[in-house]
C-alpha cells in the first residue's frame, strides 16, 4: 500500500481524498491543513487532520506527500517546504513561473534525498506531455491549445472583486469555427479573439450600476480586454441553481506534413470533457503519486515533471498485464 498524506483541503484536497479512496494500492494516512483542524471535517473515516505545523513528526509515515494549496501564493511557498521532508507532489499552474519553481523543488528534494513531481494535472500536466507527443511526431506542424467549455476560477475571481459584484462565474468557450480550421490541417493563424470567447453571470449588489460593471468587465486588461465578452445579469437562486459547478475541458490539436514531399496532413487530437476539474485534476494527482513513489524506490531524487515519468508506473497493474493489452 501506498501511504498518502494531503497538505490543504480545499477542492482538489477533497478530490485526492474521493481519487484515493477508489485507489485499491493505496491508503490516505492524513490530512494537514493551516486552518484549526477541528473546524476542518473530511470524510473518510478514522484518518486525522492534523495541522499542517505538526507535518515533520509524520515523515516516516508517509509515501507521497500531495500538495493542494494555490498556485498563487501557498504552492511556490509550501512545495520547496514539504519537498525536504517527504516525496510531494503538486500541480502548479503558473506557466510562466514554472522554471522559477522547479529550480526551488529540485534543489529542496536534492538536498533532503526525496523526490518531487510538479504541475502535475491536465494543464499542464496531461496537455504537456500530449504537446509534447505531437510536436515530436509531427516536427513540419503548428500545435493548438484550446481552453473550454469550462469555468476559469481565475477569471470568475476577477469580476468578484469589482465594486457592485455580489458573485460571478465566467466561462471560457472556444470558437466552433477555429477549432474546425485547425482540424482540417490548414494550419491557420488565430489572433487571441478568434480563439476563444468569454460568457460571464453575474450576481449584481442591490442598486449597482449594471452597465458600470458589464463595461469595467469587458475592458479588463489582461482578462478580457483581448476577447468577445458576453455578461449576462442573474439573480442568486437561478446562480446557485445553475452556476454552481466546475465543469471544465479542452483540446491539443497538432496538424503537421509527413512524406519525402510532405504530400500528407496529418491532426493528432487531445480533447478532455471534466465534469468537475478538480475531481478531475486530482485523479490525475493520485495516479502520478503511484509513480513518484515507484521511481522513488528505483533511486530518482530531485525534482521531476509528468514528462519524466513511464506511462507503464501511472498504472497498478504489473508490467506483464499491461503488455497484454497493448
Ligand atoms: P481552493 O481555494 O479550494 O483551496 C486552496 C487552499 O485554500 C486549500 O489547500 C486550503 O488550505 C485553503 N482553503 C480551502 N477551503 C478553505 C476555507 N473554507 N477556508 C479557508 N481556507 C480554505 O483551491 P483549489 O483546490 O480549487 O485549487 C488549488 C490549485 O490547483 C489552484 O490554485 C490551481 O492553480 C491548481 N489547479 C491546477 C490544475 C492543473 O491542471 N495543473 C487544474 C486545476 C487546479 P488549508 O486547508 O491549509 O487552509
Amino acid at each position: 500500500m501506498t501511504k498518502i498524506g494531503i497538505i490543504g483541503y480545499g477542492n482538489l484536497g477533497r478530490g485526492v481524498e474521493s481519487a484515493v479512496k477508489y485507489a485499491p494500492d493505496m491508503e490516505l494516512v492524513a490530512v494537514f491543513t493551516r486552518r484549526d483542524p477541528a473546524t476542518v471535517k473530511i470524510q473518510t473515516a478514522g484518518v486525522p487532520v492534523v495541522n499542517v505545523n505538526d507535518a515533520a513528526s509524520w515523515k516516516d509515515k508517509i509515501d507521497v506527500m500531495i500538495l493542494c494549496g494555490g498556485s498563487a501564493t501557498d504552492l511556490p511557498k509550501q512545495t520547496p517546504e514539504f519537498a525536504k521532508l517527504f516525496n510531494v507532489v503538486d500541480s502548479f499552474d503558473t506557466h510562466a513561473n514554472i522554471p522559477q519553481h522547479f529550480a526551488a523543488v529540485d534543489a529542496a528534494a536534492k538536498a533532503a534525498g526525496k523526490v518531487s513531481m510538479i504541475s502535475v494535472g491536465w494543464d499542464p500536466g496531461l496537455f504537456s506531455l500530449n504537446r509534447v507527443y505531437a510536436d515530436s511526431i509531427l516536427p513540419d506542424g503548428k500545435t493548438y491549445t484550446f481552453w473550454g467549455k469550462g469555468v476559469s476560477q481565475g477569471h470568475s475571481d476577477a469580476v468578484r472583486r469589482i465594486a457592485g459584484v455580489k458573485n460571478a462565474k465566467q466561462y471560457t468557450i472556444p470558437v466552433d469555427a477555429a477549432l474546425e480550421a485547425v482540424r482540417s490541417g490548414s494550419n491557420p493563424e488565430l489572433s487571441t479573439r478568434q480563439k476563444h470567447t468569454r460568457e460571464v453571470f453575474v450576481v449584481a449588489a442591490e442598486g449597482a450600476d449594471k452597465a458600470k460593471i458589464e463595461n469595467e468587465i469587458k475592458t479588463m486588461p489582461n482578462y478580457f480586454s483581448d476577447y468577445d465578452t458576453t455578461v449576462h445579469f442573474i439573480d442568486e437562486e437561478e446562480f446557485a441553481k445553475n452556476h454552481s459547478g466546475m465543469a471544465h475541458g479542452g483540446f491539443v490539436i497538432r496538424s503537421g506534413k509527413t512524406g519525402w514531399d510532405k504530400e500528407f496532413t496529418n491532426v493528432i487530437e487531445y480533447s478532455l470533457k471534466l465534469g468537475s476539474n478538480p475531481a478531475f485534476t486530482t485523479s490525475v494527482l493520485v495516479a502520478y503519486a503511484r509513480a513518484l513513489a515507484r521511481m522513488y524506490k528505483e533511486g530518482a531524487r530531485g525534482c521531476k515533471t509528468v514528462l519524466d515519468v513511464p506511462p507503464a508506473y501511472l498504472s497498478e497493474k504489473s508490467d506483464e498485464e499491461l503488455r497484454k493489452d497493448l
